[in-house]
């Protein structure tokens, strides 16, 4: 066995070993899609064979590499691929590889191969191939996944090969009690303290997000309340299911329930019948059938249901026509949710659905997290509380209606402090007031070159604050900083970029406060209706309107008129556009991303 493993990363990693042909790729196949389901973000590496190659000649990166490039790495606004030559053809090093994955993007990494790596795994065994177990050799094996009739080797946590769900368990759990065995390098995090105060930066939309992000902690108190009271509030812990849903083995359909046998065409004997809520007192013989009702509990003895339309009693007996397989209509006990998984994980969102899950599990009471405190103002002298007069030169004040409108949607709580005069005595006093009360302040204003720095010097006494230029439109620039542990946002006035900010840059931060781990905007492609364009270098944000063509696809044009101040664009849209800093012209026909406004506007 090699030298000991220690893992460079902060996040897991996982391997699944066994002898080729046991099966590693078609489970893990199945089970990336169940890990994800339950919120872990996967990387995975796999041990090929030595001359594998996944471009192909003709593509320009195969034509470049194959003229000498060393490394190559291709990228689009989607995806990005690095090959590597290693010419020596040594045995892949994990630990060089580990440390090129990005692990902000994965919770969890499986590697697949490297059997001889002492790093911790899970052994795949199929008696029927007569193989030596790996881990009478091998101390890394957590567990071995094999089939029932396996005998194994000695004290060892046995998983069943075809329960993928159980498998998946015992990875969440594996990745639940990880702790680091070396501190991650701190090198990429960039702390609030460290930008300089006042400074202004140029960054990114992506850069942007991630400074922030680095600089909220989750709320940690919970609460424990009833179903009726968690709607789009998070989960505090794993909801696990005290009962097999469905708790017994039913019908899925309106027919007959009866054990299967190799000549289906000789009629059966009918016994009764059972209906949902009842059962069926006694066991089945071979050649005896019931009516069955969807939802009624299959009797002993039986396994397989065939649909009313496709059978025909007569004289106390029923025959069937149409193709019969074994176990057909059937819903297994707990094939939906099997008692003791993990129904809803910690850190779910508590919509429509995920209530009535917890409430077809029989549960009621579960810890909630606090529901983030937000506070909220508007500056400038401009600025009109809506029900007044509109005085000369003045605007009402649309900012504070809609960052609420928001907040609110995100689950928040939301204390309203006004509009706020241009006074530093006043906002210092507002400010240094909310922080005791909020987790998170977000004004909307004065934060553009050419304000008064009523703001600026406000916060700089109070905590620290960056003002940042983002490389987008609209919404340029951003003030972000802390008071004590409270997060301030200073969006820009401008109505539509307040809308834009909020959702690119305080909504994930609200989400991460509240407890949702690695939540990101669902983006989807579609195609554009009209050209589009994007000033090089800047992240452009257009109102679009989405809707489903004659061809199946996704389609979007823009509102029309784009003018930041225009809060009706906003309105008349359900998606904003994104054309990244890269493009400059999306041509009609071309896809963009999309970001769907869904349920939050
Ligand atoms: P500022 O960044 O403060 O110069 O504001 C930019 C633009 O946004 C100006 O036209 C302001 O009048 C407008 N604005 C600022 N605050 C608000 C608000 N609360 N509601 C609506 N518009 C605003
Ligand atoms: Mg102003």
């Amino acid at each position: 066995m090699s030298t000991v493993f220690t893992n460079p990363l902060s996040i897991p990693v996982l391997g699944f070993c066994a002898y080729s042909g046991t099966g590693k790729t078609t489970l893990l196949k199945q089970l990336i899609p169940e890990l994800n389901r339950r919120g872990l973000r996967l990387a995975v590496i796999k041990h090929a064979h030595h001359n594998f190659d996944i471009d192909e000649p003709g593509k320009d990166s195969y034509e470049m590499r194959k003229a000498g490039a060393r490394q190559m790495l291709v990228a689009s606004h989607v995806r990005w691929a690095l090959m590597t030559e290693d010419p020596l053809d040594r045995d892949p090093d994990l630990l060089h590889l580990l440390g090129q994955l990005e692990q902000d993007k994965a919770d969890l990494v499986l590697v697949e191969g490297f059997k001889k790596l002492a790093l911790p795994k899970i052994e795949l065994h199929r008696a029927a191939h007569g193989k030596p177990f790996i881990h009478t050799e091998d101390p890394n094996i957590l567990a071995i996944a094999c089939c029932d009739e396996t005998k194994l080797p000695g004290e060892i946590r046995r998983l069943d090969l075809n329960n993928v769900a159980q498998i998946a368990d015992f990875v969440q759990q594996y990745v639940r009690d990880y702790r680091p065995e070396s501190k991650p390098s701190a090198a990429r995090a960039l702390p609030l303290s460290a930008c300089e105060l006042g400074s202004e930066q140029n960054l990114s939309v992506r850069q942007g997000i991630d400074h922030i992000l680095e600089q909220v902690k989750p709320v940690t108190e919970t609460e424990l309340l009833t179903l009726d009271e968690t709607d789009n509030r998070i989960l505090a812990q794993d909801a696990i299911s005290p009962v097999n849903v469905p708790q017994q083995t039913n019908s899925a359909m309106d027919g007959y329930a009866f054990a299967f046998q190799d000549n289906m065409s000789q009629s059966f004997e009918l016994k009764g019948e059972v209906l949902a809520g009842h059962q069926y007192s006694g066991q089945l013989q071979p050649g005896e059938a019931v009516r069955i009702m969807t939802g009624a509990p299959v009797p002993l003895g039986a396994d397989t249901i065939q649909p009313r339309e496709l059978a025909t009693e007569t004289d106390g007996k029923v025959s069937f026509s149409g193709k019969i397989y074994r176990g057909q209509h059937v819903r297994l006990a707990g094939e939906d949710i099997a008692q003791g998984a993990v129904a809803l994980g910690s850190g779910t969102r508590l919509g429509a659905a995920e209530q009535g899950l917890l409430a077809s599990l029989g549960l009621f009471e579960m810890p909630l997290k606090r529901r983030p405190r937000i506070a909220v103002f508007s500056t400038g002298d401009e600025v009109s509380q809506p029900g007044t007069e509109l005085k000369a030169n003045c605007i009402y004040d649309s900012n504070r209606y809609t960052i609420k409108a928001m907040a609110k949607r995100l689950g928040c709580e939301v204390l309203d402090l006004g509009i706020i005069e241009d006074s530093e005595a006043v906002l210092s006093q507002t400010l240094s007031q909310a922080a005791t009360q909020a987790d998170v302040i977000i004004s909307s204003g004065g934060v553009s070159v050419g304000n008064a720095d009523y703001i600026k010097t406000v916060l700089a006494k109070l905590g620290e604050i960056n003002f940042w230029r983002i490389n987008m439109r609209p919404g340029r620039p951003l003030a972000f900083g802390k008071i004590d542990q409270t997060l301030f946002f200073g969006l820009p006035g401008n109505p539509v970029a307040v809308m834009v900010s909020f959702l690119m840059f305080v909504q994930p931060a609200l989400r991460k406060l509240a407890g949702e781990p690695s939540w990101q905007p669902r983006l989807l492609p579609a195609i554009a209706d009209e050209a589009m364009r994007s000033r090089s270098g800047r992240t452009e944000f257009s109102r679009g309107i989405m809707t489903l063509g004659d061809d199946g696809q996704l389609h979007v044009r823009t509102t029309g008129a784009q003018g930041s101040g225009m809060l009706s664009s906003m309105v008349k849209a359900n998606c904003l556009v994104i054309i990244g800093e890269a493009d400059e012209r999306i041509e009609a026909g071309e896809t963009v991303y999309v970001h769907p406004f869904a349920d939050l506007l």
